[in-house]
């Protein structure tokens, strides 16, 4: 037996070992730690992690078997409490591809392969049918050989490998220089909401950081929004009340992303200061099919408006969704029925240039006429 890191040891075994006896010794070393030690008159216990790896078939040096191992532990430890794994190929191998996209991304990020696109949000006011209300900024990475990488797919990564903070604040940067050269160039810019990933969220210094970014890029803080989801506000639920009332007191406006498919406690929401709640989409979608989401549709409306926030339904993508929202008073809406996310310069032309939208009569025009121009929102997406 040998230590091999500050808590990491090896056990190597010698001879003819056959799997079951490998888990049985491993069982009572699980089972060994786990007896309660008394150490300066304090009872501790200790749920290890085991990988375990074998030289019985490919014969691989030392070093090689002590990595496989290590895959395994790895494993071990993302199961969470004490357990075993064995190697297995496959492990290497997800391993391997993991790294590969850290590295992509990571070069991505120098090269230029990330950017970020818009989406935007309209109220459905009567005073205001129709009219730009914000836009939502969503990252999209284009790698020369992936092709498209989607953000579900690239973000957790991501936050594991702790490159969030350099992707967050890449966001970050891009939204506040956007809305500068709106301004600069309209006198005028949408407010741009940027999404705050869980690991991001509970970082320290998200204040200081984004206190930063608007003062290096003259933004006023109300122009800018974070969506936080439910699941990341909910880690830490003291914690994210100051957070969210640091946010607050700057000036930039907070929405809880993902209503309703958290770990919802309606206690928090006295708690957490926010501006809006954004409906998630998968109840959006179902308005027209299942009765109960269409009755937490109006339950989350009528919550939201109880306690004085913004109502924003995402993913809209039929005229009967948006009808029921118009009737159930919801603010704002998003989705493919009003337009698709589209690259900065796409929506500056849409939406900004002209303050599309402004004058008070109807969606249903807007709808109507892009509808006509052909370019509804149905086409192409980035
Ligand atoms: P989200 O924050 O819930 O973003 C909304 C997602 O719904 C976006 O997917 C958007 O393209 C899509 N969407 C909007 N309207 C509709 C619609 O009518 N129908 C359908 N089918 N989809 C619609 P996207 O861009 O693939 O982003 C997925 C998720 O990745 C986001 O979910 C967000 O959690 C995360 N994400 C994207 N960009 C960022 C970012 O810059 N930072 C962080 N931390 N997360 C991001
Ligand atoms: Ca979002
Ligand atoms: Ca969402």
């Amino acid at each position: 037996m040998a230590r091999v890191g500050a808590d990491s040891f090896a056990v190597a075994r010698s001879g003819l070992i056959s799997v079951a006896d490998a888990a049985e010794f491993a069982e009572q070393v699980l089972a060994d730690c786990a007896k309660p030690l008394e150490i300066a008159g304090r009872e501790l216990s200790v749920a290890a992690r085991i990988g375990i790896a074998d030289s019985n078939s490919s014969l691989p040096s030392g070093q090689r078997l002590l990595s496989q191992a290590d895959f395994a532990l790895e494993r071990a430890r993302s199961s969470g409490g004490a357990n075993y794994q064995f190697f297995a190929a496959s492990m290497e191998e997800t391993a391997k591809a993991r790294q590969e996209l850290i590295d992509d991304l990571q070069a991505g990020l120098r090269n230029g392969d990330l950017f970020i696109v818009c989406q935007p949000k309209v109220s459905i006011h009567p005073a205001s049918d129709g009219q730009l209300s914000g836009a939502e900024v969503l990252l999209r990475w284009r790698h020369a050989v992936r092709g498209w990488v989607r953000p579900d797919e690239f973000i957790p990564v991501a936050e594991s490998a702790g490159l969030i903070t350099q992707l967050g604040d890449f966001v970050l940067y891009s939204a506040c220089w956007q809305i500068r050269a709106w301004l600069n160039t309209y006198g005028w810019s949408p407010r741009l909401a940027v999404n705050l990933s869980a690991r991001q969220f509970s970082a320290p210094g998200l204040k200081e950081r984004i206190e930063q970014v608007l003062r290096e890029t003259e933004v006023s803080p109300s122009q800018l929004e974070v969506e936080v989801t439910e699941t990341a506000a909910m880690h830490d639920v003291e914690k994210t009340a100051a957070t969210l009332q640091a946010l607050r007191a700057l000036g930039v406006k907070v929405s809880i992303d993902d209503f309703g498919t958290g770990y919802s406690s309606l206690n928090y929401l006295r708690l957490f200061q926010v501006d809006a709640i954004k409906i998630d989409k998968s109840f959006v979608d179902d308005i027209e099919t299942d009765a109960n989401a269409k009755a937490l549709c109006s339950a989350m409306l009528r919550i939201g408006q109880a306690l004085g926030f913004r109502v924003v339904a995402e993913g809209v993508e039929t005229t009967a969704q948006l009808e029921f929202l118009r009737r159930g008073k919801c603010d704002e809406v998003q989705g493919y029925l009003i337009a698709k996310p589209m690259p900065c310069a796409e929506f500056e032309k849409e939406w900004v240039a002209g303050r599309r939208g402004v004058s008070g009569s109807a969606l249903d025009d807007t709808l109507a006429s892009r509808a006509l121009r052909g370019d509804a929102a149905t086409t192409g997406q980035v």
